[in-house]
């Protein structure tokens, strides 16, 4: 695995791309000082060079705007969540040069900024969707899904849900309360969901073919990412949602959320994802490219962020 100074190497790479991109003539900006982005790591392993580049895209976006930055802190998945990490991120995001106006640390007037604090914010928007009637009850295992016969992946890699369990009620479960399911939220197959991404331009996503009917809460009585994100998203008021470009196909499961909760979606801007040597993703597992690893190794954030200036 690549060390330190390859993982620098990398970066810079990286970055002089994305100059490219993010830099704007401040003369000729058109500055909106309503902007509102965030940074919404998830305290699940150590934030590495991939994180950092989307992370700065999105303050220097917020930056140019003269807005805000907004730190969410998604640790809503229990299972995963190590307190130490959390921790660790805010001291790692400081490190790196980021600086945020509200957030878990900071306050402001859209807390809580953890999600973990958050549930009574995601079950009010279940409850919106089960009485307006787009979810259901979902009983199956990943295997039973895995094994279905018409179930082929989306390009996000999620199966697409074959749709087992759409005529199923909470009534005819409750008769076996023992059974444990996942509240499901029904597409209109053949649906298109479009957007402008800030980044890539059009897209364009048909609903049952390209995703499917996916979950928003899940049996371990935590919401799914696509209703966290977007409750918090929406409370927030954030008006421009940067994160990497494997999210793109959940942009469009979230549209329907937004539409189905009457909200107003931010915009979006995706980033292309970085990628190590090997032309693989870089993932929580390459721990050498972290930043804690990288600051241990002596570099500074000056260097890994390739010349960027800070403020
Ligand atoms: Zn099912």
């Amino acid at each position: 695995m690549a060390g330190g100074e390859s993982g620098g190497a990398i970066l810079r790479r990286e970055f002089r791309e994305w100059a490219r991109i993010v830099s704007v003539n401040p003369q000729s900006a058109i500055r909106n000082p309503q902007y509102r982005g965030r940074l919404a790591p998830s305290p699940t392993g150590l934030l590495h060079l991939g994180h950092a580049r989307t992370f700065w895209v999105a303050q220097q976006r917020a930056r140019t705007n003269g807005g805000k930055l907004i730190l969410r802190n998604e640790d809503i998945d229990a299972r995963r969540f190590r307190l130490e990490f959390v921790t660790q991120m805010l001291e790692d995001l400081r490190w790196f040069g980021f600086e945020w106006q509200e957030g878990p640390d900071r306050g402001g007037p859209c807390g809580p900024y953890s999600q973990s604090e958050r549930q009574s914010f995601y079950l009010n928007a279940l409850e919106k969707l089960r009485i307006a009637g787009f979810l259901y009850p979902c009983t199956c295992s990943r295997s039973d899904i895995r094994n279905a016969a018409r179930a082929p992946h989306g390009e996000d890699d999620e199966v697409i849900y074959p749709g087992t369990c759409r005529g199923k009620q909470l009534s005819t479960l409750n008769s076996q309360p023992s059974t444990r399911f996942n509240w499901r939220f029904r597409v209109s197959d053949g649906e298109v969901v479009s957007f402008t991404d800030g980044n890539f331009g059009p897209q364009r996503f048909v609903a049952g073919s390209d995703f499917g009917d996916f979950v928003v809460w899940r049996h371990d009585d935590v919401p799914a990412y696509q209703l966290a994100c977007v409750v918090d998203d929406a409370a927030m008021g954030i008006t421009e949602v940067v994160r990497g470009a494997d999210l793109l196909l959940s942009t469009a499961r979230q549209l329907l959320l937004y539409r189905t909760l009457n909200l107003t979606p931010p915009r979006f801007f995706h980033c292309e994802l970085m990628r190590d040597e090997q032309g693989k993703r870089l993932a929580k597992r390459h721990d050498a490219l972290s930043l804690r690893a990288l600051h241990e190794q002596g570099n500074s954030p000056e260097i890994l962020r390739g010349g960027w200036p800070a403020g």
